[in-house]
């Protein structure tokens, strides 16, 4: 008797066990319809590479003086990389903006406001994408299709709202925390650390406390690069290639 109760107890279990199952896993039902942007194949982290290559990105800017400390260093060791801009900032320092663009480097959309997206509507999450959009091409003559959403946080509705206009979005898997005010020696130690082939390092140009991204950026380049590694921007290195 209490055998026959515990057998058919253990089959109610495995029934409940494998609708819930079923509800993790169907597509549109439940549970499932939580959105998690690794699995989105829109929103880049990192991606799987052979050749030993990494992107740098810096967001926030333009700002005129900390922008700029950051190009020279860039430009002292021939390195592109993505500068992910904000709208009413790339208005603010217009020739810091140009000055990015005429060396070459790559422009992605930060939001013209670099407001908290997560409690926005449909069309005021499009507004800030859109204004931004127009505030590059205005400043720099440049279409940007990369977009990083602030503070990291990509739901669904913003990934979808950068996707309807055209966008990759672009995360990161090396996280500096330079904004910190963190020593240039912990920075770089921190990158030379978690730095993969493929990563996407996250640094700041637009931060108006102190900061010691520049001198980091001079650590960090010539020893990636003693380790064989080449840089790229972000455009480049997700081309053609798998998220992770
Ligand atoms: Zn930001």
């Amino acid at each position: 008797m209490s055998s026959k109760l515990s057998g058919n107890l253990r089959k109610t279990l495995l029934r409940v066990l494998a609708s819930l199952a079923a509800v993790l896993t169907v597509p549109g039902i439940g549970v499932c319809a939580l959105y998690d942007p690794r699995r989105d194949s829109s929103v880049y982290f990192s991606v799987s590479d052979s050749e030993k290559r990494v992107a740098l990105s810096f967001d926030d800017g333009p700002l005129e003086g900390k922008t700029d400390k950051i190009l020279d260093v860039l430009e002292k060791y021939g390195v592109k990389a993505t500068f992910f801009m904000v709208g009413s900032q790339a208005r603010y320092c217009p020739e810091t903006a140009t000055r990015v663009v005429e060396a070459g480097h790559e422009i992605g959309n930060h939001t013209n406001n670099h407001k908290s997206l997560a409690g926005l509507s449909e069309s005021e999450l499009d507004e800030e994408i859109a204004l931004a959009e127009e505030a590059i091409f205005d400043v720099c003559g440049y279409i940007p299709s990369l977009f990083r959403p602030p503070e990291g946080v990509c739901t669904e509705k913003i990934s979808n709202a950068a996707k309807l206009r055209g966008y990759s979005i672009i995360m990161w898997s090396v996280d500096t925390l330079d904004w910190q005010g963190k020593s240039a020696r912990v920075i770089a130690d921190n990158v030379l650390a978690n730095t993969k082939p493929g990563s996407v390092i996250l640094m700041h140009d637009g931060i108006f406390a102190k900061s010691h991204t520049a001198e980091a950026l001079d650590i960090i380049i010539p020893a990636l690069i003693a380790e064989g590694y080449t840089f790229v921007t972000v455009g480049e290195l997700i081309a053609d290639r798998i998220g992770e």
